[in-house]
């Protein structure tokens, strides 16, 4: 199986104007053929990386690489080159590459909003992903708020990876009962960073 590769796409084809067949010295005879190349892996062109062609004799299909052919047809096959554009869509893999990484920004600013937002008005059962320690992170789930305070089931687990929060976010792992917190405490805990995100259902 291919994974990657190149391929080139014909883009279009100019007849010569003044190019005598080396061949069979037929003249009027010369045409321009152009293909863009382009990277693909499974099949998506990735990007791609130049023009290039062949001038073939249509009446003797002598074909000639760019190379092979002699001075003045080289250099209007060069000229013509000019106006056959790369297909925008030799350019589908930079474009999802691209996608990918504006919707990781996106994802990545709408989950800090997110956060600044519930910090602000806890809600029953948001988890707040905490950062314990240099290299730990655990949870705590909110279990109720009245006027002056918020009130927090500890995790009584800890992970050493963020990503790995979701093993100790559960039920068993939580003290039964709440401890009482003021707003203002969460609020510090997040500006200094130990609240890093808030998750709601
Ligand atoms: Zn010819």
């Amino acid at each position: 199986m291919v994974i990657y590769g190149q391929r080139a796409a014909h883009i279009g084809t100019a007849p010569s104007q003044n190019g005598v067949c080396p061949n069979c010295e037929s003249e009027g005879t010369i045409a321009y053929s152009y293909f863009s190349r382009h990277a693909h892996v499974f099949w998506i062109p990735l990007f791609p990386f130049g023009k290039t062609g062949a001038a073939v004799c249509t009446n003797c299909q002598h074909t000639m690489e760019p190379k092979q052919m002699p001075k003045l047809m080289k250099a209007e096959f060069k000229e013509l080159k000019a106006d056959f554009k790369t297909p925008i869509w030799q350019f589908s893999g930079l474009a999802i590459i691209a996608g990918l990484f504006g919707w990781g920004y996106f994802s990545a600013q709408q989950t800090k909003a997110n956060t600044q937002e519930y910090v602000a008005a806890p809600q029953m059962n948001d988890v707040y992903t905490i950062q314990s320690d240099d290299e730990e992170y655990t949870t705590i789930k909110v279990a109720g708020v009245d006027e002056d305070s918020v009130y927090i089931y500890i995790n009584t687990m800890a992970v050493d990876k963020k990503s790995g929060i979701y093993k100790i976010d559960k039920e068993e792992y939580y003290l039964d009962v709440p401890l009482g917190v003021q707003h203002s405490y969460l609020d510090s805990l997040y500006q200094d960073g130990t609240i890093l995100e808030i998750e709601r259902e």
